[in-house]
C-alpha cells in the first residue's frame, strides 16, 4: 500500500465512535455478501492478459468498466493517448461536497517469460492455501479487485460529503507514460490524496505501509569499436565492441554506486540494473563496431538527474583512464530518463489511518510499520481473506466478521 497526498489534512474524525462502527460493520457485511464475487473478478482481471511490454490494458479496462458500472460506480470516463492504453475512472458520490479521495491501480503486468518455468499457468488463476496465484495477482490485479469492491461497499452507506474515485491505469510497468503521467493533467482524475494499493512485503502479506515510492532512470551504456570481416581480427588492430562492452557491464554490476545529496529521509536504497537489455554486433562473419546495454536505476529521495550523470561519468571516465582503447557513452532514454521518486510525512493523517484502519477488521494488532518503499513478491500471488468464514474452499483462511462493540485499537 503505498500513498500519496497532494495536500495535508488533518487527522480523520468521526461524528461518533458508535456511527463509525456502524458504517464500518456495515461495509464488512457488503464485503462479506459480495466475497465470491470479488475474488471471480480479480481472478478475471488475472486471466486477461495485459502485459507490458507490449502493452495493451483494453480488455481488461472494458471487464473493469462493466464491473464498476454494475456495482453502481457514476461518472465513468476512459481516457488515453492512444486508443491500446486506456485508463478508467468511476466515482462514488457523497451527499455533498467535499474532499475527494482516489484509491489507484494499475492494470498492466510484467510480462510472463517462459510459461513452462511457471508451476501454474499465469493466465489460468489459481486459488490455493488461501492465495490467489497467477500474473498479476498480486501486482496489482487483487488489489485492484480490493478496491472496486471497497468503494462498492462505500456506495452502499450513506455517505454523507466527499467523494471516492477510483482510477485504473495503464502502463505503470513501462514509465507510465501512457497512464499516470498522462491522467495526473486530467481533470476527471484529479483528488485530495491518493491511495496506491501497490502490494508491499516479500516475505508476508500487510507487511507495512509504504510511504515512499522510488523513482526510475533510464540509461543506454554504448561501446564503439571496429565492424571489419572477422576473419582478419587476428591480423589487423582492431577492438571487438561486444567484448569491451561485456567489460563495462561486467565492472558496472560490481562497482557502479550512485551518492545521493542528502538523506530523503524516507530510508530505501538504491537499485542498479545494468544489462536489462543487451545488443552488438550484426551477424556472424562481421566484427561487432557497435554493441550497448540498457541500465535502470531506481532512485530515491535526495538523488538527481544530474546528480546520477555526474557519477555515471565519473565511473566511465575511470574505465577510460584504465583502458585507452575504451570508447564508450551513456545517454538518458527518452521518456524514461527521469521519473522522480517521491514520498509522504509518515505522521500523515492518511498514513496514519491507512496504519491503524485495517487493524480492527484484518483483527491485527498493527499493520506493519510505517516506512520507505515497497517490496515485490518473488511469486505472484495474493492473499484472499475471507469475511464470513463461509467459504468455497475450506483451505482459505477464515477472518469472521467483528461484532460492532469491539473498540478500535488506537
Ligand atoms: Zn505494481
Amino acid at each position: 500500500m503505498k500513498t500519496q497526498a497532494a495536500r495535508a489534512t488533518k487527522r480523520p474524525t468521526h461524528r461518533s465512535e458508535g456511527g463509525r462502527a456502524r458504517l464500518e460493520r456495515d461495509a464488512l457485511r457488503f464485503l462479506a455478501s459480495y466475497e465470491v464475487q470479488l475474488i471471480d473478478f480479480a481472478r478475471e482481471l488475472v486471466a486477461t492478459p495485459s502485459p507490458n511490454p507490449p502493452g495493451d490494458e483494453r480488455d481488461v479496462i472494458a471487464l473493469s468498466r462493466e464491473r464498476l458500472a454494475a456495482l453502481g460506480y457514476k461518472n465513468l470516463k476512459s481516457v488515453a493517448i492512444e486508443a491500446a492504453r486506456p485508463n478508467l475512472v468511476g466515482e462514488i458520490v457523497g451527499g455533498s461536497p467535499g474532499r475527494v479521495l482516489m484509491l489507484n491501480g494499475h492494470l498492466d503486468t510484467k510480462p510472463a517469460g517462459d510459461r513452462t518455468e511457471w508451476e501454474t499457468d499465469p493466465y489460468d488463476p489459481v486459488l490455493r492455501d488461501g492465495h490467489l496465484y497467477g500474473l498479476g495477482a498480486a501486482d496489482m490485479k487483487g488489489g485492484v479487485a480490493a478496491m472496486v469492491y471497497a468503494g462498492a461497499a462505500l456506495g452502499q452507506l450513506d455517505v454523507p460529503a466527499g467523494s471516492l474515485k477510483i482510477g485504473l491505469t495503464a502502463d505503470e510497468e513501462a514509465g507510465s507514460h501512457f497512464g499516470v503521467r498522462f491522467v495526473a493533467h486530467r481533470e476527471e482524475f484529479s483528488s485530495d490524496a491518493v491511495l496506491v494499493g501497490e502490494p508491499t512485503g516479500m516475505k508476508s502479506g500487510w507487511a507495512y505501509v509504504a510511504v515512499a515510492s522510488r523513482g526510475l532512470s533510464c540509461f543506454v551504456i554504448r561501446v564503439h569499436g571496429t565492424q571489419m570481416h572477422s576473419g582478419l581480427s587476428d591480423q589487423v588492430d582492431s577492438i571487438n565492441a561486444s567484448v569491451k562492452l561485456a567489460g563495462v557491464l561486467s565492472r558496472m554490476a560490481g562497482e557502479f554506486r550512485p551518492s545521493r545529496t542528502q538523506d530523503g529521509g524516507a530510508g530505501g536504497h538504491v537499485t542498479v540494473n545494468p544489462g536489462v537489455t543487451l545488443k552488438g554486433g550484426v551477424y556472424f562473419g562481421v566484427y561487432p563496431g557497435e554493441a550497448e546495454f540498457g541500465v535502470d536505476i531506481r532512485t530515491v529521495p535526495g538523488m538527481t538527474l544530474s546528480g546520477l550523470k555526474a557519477d555515471l561519468e565519473v565511473f566511465l571516465e575511470r574505465l577510460r583512464r584504465e583502458d585507452p582503447q575504451l570508447v564508450v557513452t551513456a545517454e538518458s532514454v527518452a521518456g524514461l530518463d527521469w521519473m522522480p521518486p517521491c514520498s509522504i510525512e509518515p505522521g500523515h493523517a492518511l498514513v496514519a489511518t491507512c496504519h491503524w484502519e485495517p487493524c480492527r477488521p484484518l483483527r491485527m494488532d498493527r499493520f506493519g510499520p510505517r516506512r520507505g518503499f515497497p517490496a515485490f513478491r518473488p511469486s505472484d500471488r495474493v492473499p484472499c481473506l475471507p469475511l464470513t468464514g463461509q467459504t468455497r474452499t475450506s483451505q482459505s483462511r477464515t477472518l469472521s466478521l467483528p461484532p460492532a462493540s469491539t473498540p478500535s485499537r488506537r
